[in-house]
């Protein structure tokens, strides 16, 4: 029977690394955080937002809320975006995404500081994870899937990692950030040929996909690492993830929960960003008195 990778340990260490930082931070009148910009009010969004709340708070960080109306014209969210870049007050921002149709998003997103990006939105940003430049932050949930593999010393040099799915806001920056690991990384997405097959060659699999238990046991090997990003509802209205668990968790050595996986330890990402972005502000700041 696999390893459960549960994200409560991996979130209880995050903490524990931050809490020097953040108390440091606090020495000097420095709170770290993060602003939430929230367009109309999608369920998810909503818990997200309760999450990154309790998380914040619980680090000692503060989080600080735009709501604007579901029909918000774009001018409305960029006054909100030069405002979050002009308050020295803020360290990250982070945007949920898709906005409305009627907003271009890339537009929105290029308005962002990259150094308060710290939830890789930024075609800056996005370059860096590309280039292993150090402008703004990945995208935190790939680098929660970094955290999650590091945390439970899964070996990734020289493995083959296949990651399923390829947006911009997991598969390719995981992968990315994979490569810089030393991973052979294969990826994968919806006109990938013999995707079983290939799932079952890797010692890392990745599913990324928001198919509600669409990876059964024919995906997957004895000895494999599974780290199933999905968040999705089944018929039911059940949260469940990409991979069907419980078929999957007697074959592989390990595996995520959904709930209790990768989704737990995204908040704990951002929290991370937004506190690293408060110490550079900090630094640049002490520089120029
Ligand atoms: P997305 O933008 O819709 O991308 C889905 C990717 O999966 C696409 O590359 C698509 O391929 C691929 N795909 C779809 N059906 C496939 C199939 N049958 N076989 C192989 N590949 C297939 O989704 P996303 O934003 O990356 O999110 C993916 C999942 O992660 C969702 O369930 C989402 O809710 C979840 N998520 C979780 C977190 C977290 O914190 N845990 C954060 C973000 C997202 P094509 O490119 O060919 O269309």
């Amino acid at each position: 029977m696999a390893e459960l990778l549960k994200g409560k340990p991996v979130v209880e260490s995050i903490a524990a690394d931050l809490a020097p930082s953040i108390a440091a931070l606090k020495q000097t009148g420095v709170t770290p955080t993060l602003a939430i910009v929230r367009v109309g009010e999608r369920p998810d969004d909503l818990s997200y937002e309760r999450t990154a709340r309790k998380r914040a708070e619980s680090l000692g960080c503060a989080v600080r809320p735009f709501a604007l109306d579901a029909f918000a014209p774009q001018e409305e969210l960029e006054a909100v975006l030069r405002e979050v870049n002009h308050d020295a007050t803020i360290h990250g921002c982070l945007l949920f995404r898709p906005l409305p149709s009627f907003i271009d998003e890339t537009q929105v997103c290029e308005l962002l500081d990259p150094q308060k990006d710290i939830d890789g939105i930024t075609l800056a940003s996005l370059a860096s994870v590309f280039t292993d430049g150090a402008v703004g932050y990945p995208p935190a949930t790939a680098a929660a899937c970094m955290h999650m593999l590091d945390h439970y010393r899964v070996p990734l040099e020289g493995k083959h990692v296949v990651v399923v799915g390829r947006s911009l806001v997991v598969g390719k920056p995981v992968s990315m950030l994979l490569l810089r690991r030393n991973a052979s990384v294969t990826m994968c997405h919806s006109k990938t040929e013999n995707l079983p097959a290939i799932c079952r060659s890797a010692d890392v699999v990745i599913c990324a996909t928001g198919r509600a238990r669409g990876f059964g046991a024919e995906f997957f090997s004895p000895g494999q690492t599974v780290l199933d990003v999905g968040i999705n509802f089944d018929a039911s209205g059940n949260l469940c993830g990409d991979v069907d668990f419980d078929a999957v968790k007697p074959i592989v050595a390990a595996i995520t929960p959904v709930p209790g996986g990768i989704g737990t330890v995204t908040t704990s990402v951002t929290m991370a960003h937004t506190v690293a972005a408060a110490q550079v502000a900090e630094q640049c700041a002490s520089l120029r008195l």
